[in-house]
C-alpha cells in the first residue's frame, strides 16, 4: 500500500482525516464509566450545539451513519412516511423505513434533480403521512434540496414530522436545526466532519421524543430514549469508540480555532465556487458539466457528468495513477459523471490542483 500525502485524497466520503485528528487517537482508553468519559461529552456540548444550530442534546452513537438514519426510522414514524427520492441515499431511508415496516410512499425525482415545495405539498395532500424522510445533500447525486423551503411545507401540517439526512451538509453547510424546526436530522463521522467512520451524531426535537414514547418497535441500541436519558447524564450508551470521541474532540476545537461552524461554511462554500468556475471555464470546453443544475449544488460533493463519449471510471484511474483520489458515479451513474468530494479539511487550493489533475487525465 502506498501513502498519499496528505491533501490528495477526495472522496465524498471517508473524508481524508487531518493527521492531527488521527494524533488525537493514540491517546490512551479511559473509564467510559468515569468521570474523564463525563468531562469529554461536556466539553463536546456546545461546539456541537454550533453545528447542529440547536440549543438541543446532540446525542452520539457509536455506528454508521445509516444507525441514526435507522433510529430517525423507529423512533420519529408512527404508520406511514413520505419519502422524497432524488438518488441512492434516499432511496436507503425508504428502504429502512419498509424494512422497519412501515408504509412508505416514496416521492422520486430523476439524478440530479430535487424535489420542490409545491412537488412535496401535492404530495403531501394526496397521502396520508406521519412522517417526511429527506436527504439534504444526496451525496450520489451532489444535489443539494431546499430545505428552508421543504421544511416550511410540511410544518404546514400538524403531527407530520421532518426526519433529515443532513450527513454530508452538516458541517459543510448551513443546516438550521432550531430555526428549521427538525425532528430528527443526523449526520456521520466520515463526511464534512472528517472524522474516520464509526460515529453518528443526530438532535431530536421535543415532538420526536414524545412520539417515541408511543412507539412500541423502537428495539434497544437505536432507541432515542435511551440515548437522550444517557446524554442527559453526560454518559454514553453503551461502550462507546473511546478512540473517534477524542478525534471529535480534537476536530471541535480545531472547527472553533478555524472561526467557528460559519467559518467552515465558508469554506466549504468558496471549493463549491471553485469547481463551478472551472465548469464555466476549461473543465467545460473539455465537457465537462454539472449534473444539478445551479442552485441546487451540495457544498461539499461537486458531481460532474463527464465529456461525451468518456468513461468517468477510466478518468478517475488515470487520476488516481497521478497520486490523487476522487469518487466515481455511484449507482446508475458510474460511468457517466465522477465526484468530487471537497469537505472536511480541505481548501480551494488543494481542489485546484484536483481540477488540474482532471484536465489532465482527460486530454
Ligand atoms: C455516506 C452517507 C450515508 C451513510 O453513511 P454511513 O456512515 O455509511 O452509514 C447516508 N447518507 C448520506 C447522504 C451519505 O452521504
Amino acid at each position: 500500500m502506498t501513502e498519499i500525502p496528505f491533501g490528495r485524497f477526495l472522496l465524498p466520503g471517508p473524508t481524508e482525516v487531518h493527521p492531527d485528528v488521527l494524533a488525537a487517537m493514540l491517546r490512551p482508553m479511559i473509564a467510559h464509566r468515569g468521570s474523564e468519559m463525563v468531562q469529554l461529552i461536556e466539553g463536546l456540548e456546545q461546539p456541537l450545539q454550533r453545528m447542529f444550530r440547536t440549543e438541543r442534546r446532540v446525542l452520539i452513537g457509536s455506528c454508521a451513519a445509516t444507525g441514526f438514519m435507522e433510529m430517525a426510522v423507529r423512533c420519529g414514524i408512527r404508520h406511514r412516511v413520505l419519502a422524497l427520492v432524488s438518488g441512492s441515499f434516499g432511496a436507503r431511508f425508504a428502504g429502512i423505513a419498509e424494512a422497519c415496516g412501515h408504509d412508505v410512499v416514496r416521492l422520486e425525482v430523476p439524478l440530479g434533480e430535487t424535489v420542490e415545495p409545491d412537488m412535496l405539498h401535492d404530495a403531501l395532500r394526496r397521502s396520508d403521512v406521519d412522517a417526511v424522510s429527506l436527504v439534504h445533500s444526496e451525496t450520489s447525486t451532489g444535489a443539494l434540496a431546499p430545505l428552508p423551503e421543504l421544511a416550511a411545507v410540511v410544518h404546514e401540517r400538524d403531527d407530520v414530522l421532518l426526519l433529515v439526512d443532513a450527513v454530508t451538509s452538516l458541517a459543510g453547510s448551513p443546516v438550521e436545526t432550531d430555526a428549521l424546526n427538525l425532528d430528527f436530522v443526523f449526520t456521520g463521522s466520515q463526511k464534512a466532519l472528517a472524522l474516520p467512520p464509526g460515529l453518528a451524531l443526530g438532535v431530536a426535537s421535543e415532538r420526536l421524543l414524545a412520539r417515541a414514547k408511543t412507539l412500541p418497535g423502537r428495539g434497544a441500541y437505536l432507541d432515542v430514549l435511551a440515548y437522550d436519558d444517557a446524554f442527559a447524564e453526560r454518559q454514553p450508551t453503551n461502550t462507546p469508540a473511546l478512540s473517534l470521541f477524542f478525534a471529535l474532540a480534537e476536530q471541535s476545537r480545531r472547527i472553533e480555532r478555524d472561526g467557528g461552524i460559519g467559518a467552515w461554511w465558508t469554506r466549504h462554500d468558496a471549493m463549491r465556487r471553485t469547481v463551478e468556475d472551472w465548469v464555466a471555464g476549461p473543465g467545460g470546453a473539455l465537457g465537462y458539466r454539472y449534473l444539478p443544475r445551479e442552485g441546487r449544488r451540495s457544498w461539499t460533493v461537486s458531481c460532474l457528468r463527464v465529456p461525451e463519449g468518456r468513461n468517468g471510471r477510466d478518468i478517475v484511474r488515470a487520476v488516481r495513477k497521478a497520486g490523487w483520489i476522487l469518487g466515481t458515479g455511484y449507482g446508475p451513474l458510474r460511468e457517466s459523471t465522477l465526484r468530487i468530494g471537497h469537505m472536511g479539511d480541505h481548501s480551494v487550493d488543494t481542489v485546484r490542483v484536483a481540477l488540474e489533475r482532471i484536465e489532465e487525465a482527460t486530454g
